[in-house]
């Protein structure tokens, strides 16, 4: 019988899935998956912390850090499997720079079984919608990639509620973060983004991003969120910044 058109890429495509792959970490063959077995096991978890800004904490059990009882945020949780160093900073830059999507899979599946588990634990940890950091149109036209955005669609696939892609705008460019002091990082983003959905009538937003350094672009997001009525602001990151 003749090929059907379609047929071979098909074909390809679980020929494809059937070859070993090479682990994002290591880079020897973790059969069908994109990270072995101990290097996943060896990433560097977060462990207890901080319930609404992912930061360790000096005493276990408390449900917040010093400085957020003495200076809330303007967002109410935040909900980070990993810590942002060796290999997680690679494989960010990997994903975000190199639209690497071997890593991007890795990252975006540790963080919604990160999801899943919250969850389980406690069913209002789950946001009624989602919406990932915008990137600057310029930006995003020289990296082709927003990895909030890529992760975002995974974490709404994933658990059912919707996706509020491109309501959450910058209102201008920001010179890049890298580099500056946290009070520095808070002036250059002032005024910086703005929501133009529908008022957000008291619901659960969780904001996504890849990285949480010192916190001043998630701050400045929730500040517009909740300006906008949103009731209760979850933060989704894939990993923690801990020495900002
Ligand atoms: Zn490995
Ligand atoms: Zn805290």
């Amino acid at each position: 019988m003749p090929c059907q058109p379609g047929m071979n890429s098909w074909v390809n495509r679980c020929l494809d899935a059937l070859q070993p792959r090479a682990c994002v970490a290591c880079g020897f063959d973790s059969g069908n998956a994109n990270i072995c077995v101990s290097c996943r096991a060896d990433l560097p978890w977060l462990g207890p912390c901080c319930d609404r800004c992912a930061l360790p904490l000096a005493k276990a059990g408390d449900p917040a850090c010093g400085q957020c009882l003495a200076h809330p945020p303007p967002f109410d949780a935040s909900h980070a499997p990993l810590r942002f160093s060796f290999p997680v900073n690679r494989l960010v830059h990997g994903f975000k720079f190199r639209r690497d999507s071997a890593m991007g899979q890795v990252l975006s599946e540790v963080l919604c079984s990160h999801m899943t588990t919250r969850a389980s634990e406690c069913k209002t940890a789950l946001p009624d919608l989602w919406v990932p950091v915008p990137m600057h149109r310029w930006r995003l036209a020289s990296r082709m990639l927003n990895p909030a955005f890529f992760l975002a669609q995974r974490l709404a696939a994933r658990s059912g509620s919707p996706l509020a892609p491109h309501r959450l705008r910058r209102s201008r460019h920001t010179p890049t973060q890298t580099g500056l002091g946290a009070s520095e990082r808070k002036s250059n983003l002032r005024g910086a983004f703005c929501w133009t959905g529908q008022p957000l009538k008291s619901l659960h937003v969780g904001l996504v991003d890849d990285v949480m350094t010192t916190g001043s672009t998630v701050s400045e997001c929730a500040r517009v969120l909740k300006r906008n009525q949103a009731g209760y602001i979850s933060i989704w990151i894939v990993a923690r910044a801990l020495n900002a």
